[in-house]
């Protein structure tokens, strides 16, 4: 394999992390190593079968990549709304920062490689499970063209790790942007003070946003650079039917990357309210509460970026800082039209599309309706009719009044008919992850059967061309799966 590592965290960064080294494990096997995402990052080609010993050596953790240096990272995070002073890489390892050969820098780190110095009481490992739904709904995700950190590789360990039960180990090989979190300032904000932030913060705009270095105030431009990015991502999520499920500030990424997809899950049914994971019983992280706790955590991004922000500017930096912060509602709402604009295959942006947009979720509610199936039929409506449409609600004529103003709508819109519906293919996926489907996968899996997470991963990953014989991978869950619970996927 072809790595080239500039290891600049660990180089810029002192004292930010630990310099650490993974646990040796039993029986490393490589299950799975995602070739596009290789090929993409300039590493070569898959080894020949005779070398395949060694690639899950190192993607367990037991060889360093020539370059490596391994480290665990210090965050802290705000945890369903209670601080966390002291979290970090209590099971993962950042091996360094590989450069593409387009020059783009990316993280590689191994996820479940051991305890380290900020595992606290857990054992610093990751399961089969929750390392395979990871690499399904991130790759899925990724071609869906969400913001994502990547699946690289999961090795089986040949141990067994304790969690509800007894399972399979596995260590997971993420490619991320990078793992600067909302909580790693919130560490050096909590622990260090005004300097340690202002170093992060610098490495942060050097890294992910240089144009923020030129702003009169560069970290009040890094705060609103961040918000920009994370608006636009929580805005696809909720466009897609996603929910992340633990936006905690320490799964919250600076580079506006989807990060940890621990009990993650697409609705299938639109309901505002849904909650997949048990950890959440109050509901914090539910579908439609997303946008509202993005804005609680850009606020304590902010908090945690006062003290750089009014040391360049004391007179006006925290009335910029709360002006900014006032600004989320609107950019939002501009974000996530956007979405519903090319989501109802609107070419053109009018007065009351964002009441179009409202009054549609309105008729949606109650009525059962499969949230990514409504948008794929929607758009061969006006061509084939609405009956199929029509026939994803309980009653059927709960859509029609929107159906008809949706209808006008388009009588004002420039865009062509055939246009219009490979627009909104293009952006309403045929197939996501479901939870049914993730969990038959991950059964098979466990039972050393990879071949239905194979199928999975194929549809996911060209998520908008519908195939022949894929059927069962666009239909919502039999009503014999039952509510879906997550036990906190890790
Ligand atoms: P997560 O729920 O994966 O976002 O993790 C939250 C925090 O708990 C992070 O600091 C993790 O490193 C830590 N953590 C989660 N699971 C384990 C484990 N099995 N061993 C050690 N630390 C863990
Ligand atoms: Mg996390």
């Amino acid at each position: 394999m072809q790595w080239n590592f500039d290891n600049s965290y660990a180089r810029d960064l002192v004292d930010f992390y630990a310099p650490w080294k993974a646990t040796p494990v039993q029986a490393p096997q490589l299950l799975l190593f995602n070739t596009s995402l290789a090929e993409r990052l300039g590493l070569g080609d898959l080894p020949a079968a005779e070398d395949r010993g060694q690639l899950a050596s190192l993607f367990a953790g037991a060889e360093l990549p020539q370059g490596a240096e391994p480290i665990a990272l210090a965050y802290a995070g705000h945890q369903f709304g209670h601080f966390s002073p002291q979290l970090g890489d209590g099971r993962a390892l950042l091996l360094g920062e590989h450069i593409a050969p387009d020059g783009k820098r990316f993280d590689i780190q191994l996820k479940g490689s051991g305890p380290t110095p900020f595992s606290r009481n857990g054992d610093g490992r990751s399961a089969l499970g929750p390392a395979l739904r990871e690499y399904l709904v991130s790759e899925a995700m990724a071609a869906m063209n969400v913001p994502t950190t990547r699946a690289l590789a999961v090795a089986k360990t040949g141990e067994k790790v304790f969690r509800r039960r007894t399972e399979p180990g596995a260590v997971m090989t993420r490619v991320a942007a990078s793992h600067i979190r909302v909580g790693t300032f919130q560490y050096f904000a909590a622990h260090m003070g005004t300097d340690h932030v202002r170093r992060l913060a610098d490495y942060a705009i050097a890294r992910h946003y240089p144009d923020a270095a030129r702003a009169k105030n560069p970290y009040l431009a890094l705060l609103e650079l961040v918000m920009d990015a994370q608006i636009a991502l929580v805005a696809k999520w909720v466009n897609l039917g996603f929910i992340h499920g633990v936006m905690n500030t320490d799964n919250v990424a600076i580079s506006g990357e989807t990060l940890d997809y621990g009990p993650c899950a697409f609705m299938d049914a639109y309901a505002p309210g849904t909650v997949f994971s048990s950890i959440d019983a109050n509901g914090r992280y539910a579908y439609g509460q997303q946008p509202l706790i993005c804005r609680w955590n850009m606020v304590q991004f902010a908090q945690a970026l006062a003290g750089v922000i009014v040391d360049v500017d004391e007179a006006g930096g925290l009335a910029a800082t709360n002006a900014m912060l006032e600004t989320f509602p609107d950019r939002y709402a501009a974000a996530w039209l956007t979405g519903m604009r090319a989501k109802l295959g609107l070419g053109s942006a009018m007065d009351d599309d964002q009441g179009l947009a409202n009054r549609l979720f309105e008729a949606m509610e109650g009525q059962n309706v499969d949230f990514t199936q409504f948008f794929r039929a929607l758009a061969t409506a006006p061509e084939s009719g609405a009956e199929p449409l029509r026939a994803l609600f309980v009653d059927p004529t709960a859509i029609d009044p929107w159906l008809a103003e949706w209808q006008a709508r388009l009588e004002s819109d420039a865009l062509p008919a055939n246009q219009r519906r490979a627009a909104m293919d293009a952006v309403n996926p045929v197939y996501i992850p479901r939870n049914h489907l993730v969990e038959e996968a991950l059964a098979a899996a466990e039972a050393d059967d990879m071949a239905p997470f194979h199928t999975l991963l194929e549809a996911v990953t060209q998520p908008f061309t519908e195939r022949a014989g894929m059927e069962r991978y666009a239909e919502p869950a039999p009503d014999s799966f039952g509510p879906y619970v997550t036990y906190c996927g890790t």
